[in-house]
């Protein structure tokens, strides 16, 4: 283990064992990890169905208007022109999760990914009605009797209102919550509003309650790169080989496996990790509190199934390098407070008032009254804010040019177009007949909570 940026080798997801089994019936365990896995489905949870019903400055605090082109985050508006803010919230995203895979592999998938969560409350719904594992397993062999049809059909009928409530909460990330609550209740909820309700609604029935671990282990892009993303020093659920083989009763005195198959009874996605660290291991942890119960029973010291580095189960001790001391790590890291920062500076000086000066082709430069040159501009106004804007349309010229005094006043989130001229008095224009002038276009906007200037360059002809 001398070269410590070699990848580790993970096995492939269609190993014989998995292919074979066709239903995977995991048994429920309980210990630290199954704790701190429904505590992380309780707030993602938490997060997913409550954050949409927050208010802000009376509207939605977060929601993504398609139609309207309007991103609503709390206090900031974002239009079309802002993609490159969602652009690089999605980029630090993904090096986070990149940064901590490396340091602490499939984190993600075992407690935040909404497959494997939703998997895991569906599980847990089919146990309330199902029972355990042995019960399910003879539940499935036994022929259809009204026992049999109560449960299944219990549990169904919660898949489906589980489904369902979580169809509506996507949509309402999408379309006003309150006014869609509303019109459920009076059976008014319009056709596409249902149609994406139920339509997402089969997406997490089909996920959650059929395919199941076959998302994780046969359609799953990150499942498949991880192994270039984890090095020696990354932390996995491993088996410790040397403490655990040769496995089998006579292993009982020595803390070593007894091959009990705990492990694999409880695994979601039916693998057995004492094969190594395979493609299909969503790193739950849930083989860590069986193989831990299990060794409190036969009262030996836990951790023959542990969260460890490949350099620890290696015995290099000595050398098992801190997350900072990782080259990997530290790149990472660079990468996102630059980029974080780049993006909180850029939220900052975001201007209250967008402009985009556009010159009207419709009307040329022109001689006016005493001999004085006009040029007209069309201003596209956006009020990037909730706030009503009175904005006031002014020049900044080295020669003279004035703008003809216009003030607009813009509502909230609104966009608009005007036609402004800017002239140039008969003498000056003498002067520089034939010549581009620069110009700079000065808007500033002023509401209840403060003032804005945006400048934005543009150019005035002077026609022979
Ligand atoms: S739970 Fe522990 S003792 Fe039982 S088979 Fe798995 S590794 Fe071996
Ligand atoms: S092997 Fe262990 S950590 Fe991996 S998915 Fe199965 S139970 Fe979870």
């Amino acid at each position: 283990m001398s070269e410590s940026r070699r990848i580790i080798p993970i096995l492939p997801a269609a190993l014989p064992g998995v292919e074979a089994a066709h239903k995977v019936q995991a048994r429920a365990t309980s210990g630290r990890f199954t704790r701190w896995r429904w505590a992380s489905l309780a707030a993602t949870q938490l997060f997913f169905f409550g954050v949409p019903w927050l208010q802000w400055h009376g509207r939605q605090m977060v929601r993504f208007d398609l139609e309207a082109q309007r991103f609503y985050l709390g206090n900031l508006i974002l239009l079309p022109q802002d993609l490159i803010f969602l652009t690089g919230l999605l980029v630090f995203c993904a090096m986070l999760l990149f940064a901590v895979t490396s340091v602490a592999g499939r984190l993600w998938c075992g407690f935040s990914c909404p497959q494997t969560v939703y998997t895991a409350l569906f599980m847990w719904i089919e146990r309330q009605f199902e029972g355990d594992r042995f019960r399910r397993v003879k539940l499935d062999r036994a022929p259809w009797s009204f026992d049999k049809l109560w449960r299944r059909g219990g549990k169904q009928a919660s898949w489906v209102l589980i489904s369902l409530w979580t169809g509506f909460t996507f949509v309402g990330w999408f379309t006003p919550i309150r006014e869609m609550g509303l019109a459920l209740v009076d059976r008014d909820l319009g056709f596409w509003n249902g149609f994406w309700t139920v339509f997402y609604a089969a997406f997490c029935y089909l996920n959650a309650g059929l395919l199941r671990e076959k998302v994780c282990l046969h359609m799953c892009p990150y499942g498949r790169f991880q192994g270039a993303l984890m090095d020696v020093d990354t932390l996995i659920v491993a088996y410790d080989v040397q403490r655990g083989e040769p496995r089998g009763a006579q292993a009982r005195q020595a803390g070593g496996c007894i091959d009990c198959t705990m492990c694999v009874q409880v695994c979601p996605t039916g693998i057995d990790i004492r094969d190594g660290l395979q493609a299909a291991c969503i790193a739950c942890g849930l083989c860590i509190d069986a193989c831990d119960a299990v060794m409190d029973k036969i009262d030996q010291p836990r951790g023959l199934v542990r969260l460890a580095t490949q350099r620890q189960l290696a015995q290099e001790l000595g050398s098992v390098a801190t997350p900072w001391a990782r080259h990997r790590v530290r790149v990472y890291v660079a990468l996102m407070a630059a980029l974080l920062g780049a993006l909180v500076w850029s939220v900052s000086v975001r201007p209250a008032v967008r402009v985009d000066v556009i010159r009207d082709r419709g009307v040329m430069a022109r001689v006016v009254e005493d001999g004085a040159v006009e040029n007209v501009y069309r201003l596209q106004l956006m009020n990037q804010t909730d706030l009503p804007q009175r904005i006031e349309l002014g020049v900044a010229s080295l020669h003279g040019a004035v703008a003809q005094a216009r003030t607009v006043v813009l509502g909230p989130v609104e966009d608009r177009q005007v036609h402004v001229s800017v002239r140039l008095d008969a003498q000056q224009a003498a002067r520089l007949a034939g010549r581009t002038l620069a110009l700079q276009w000065q808007v500033a906007s002023r509401s209840d909570e403060g003032s804005s200037l945006v400048s934005e360059p543009t150019t005035f002809i002077v026609p022979r």
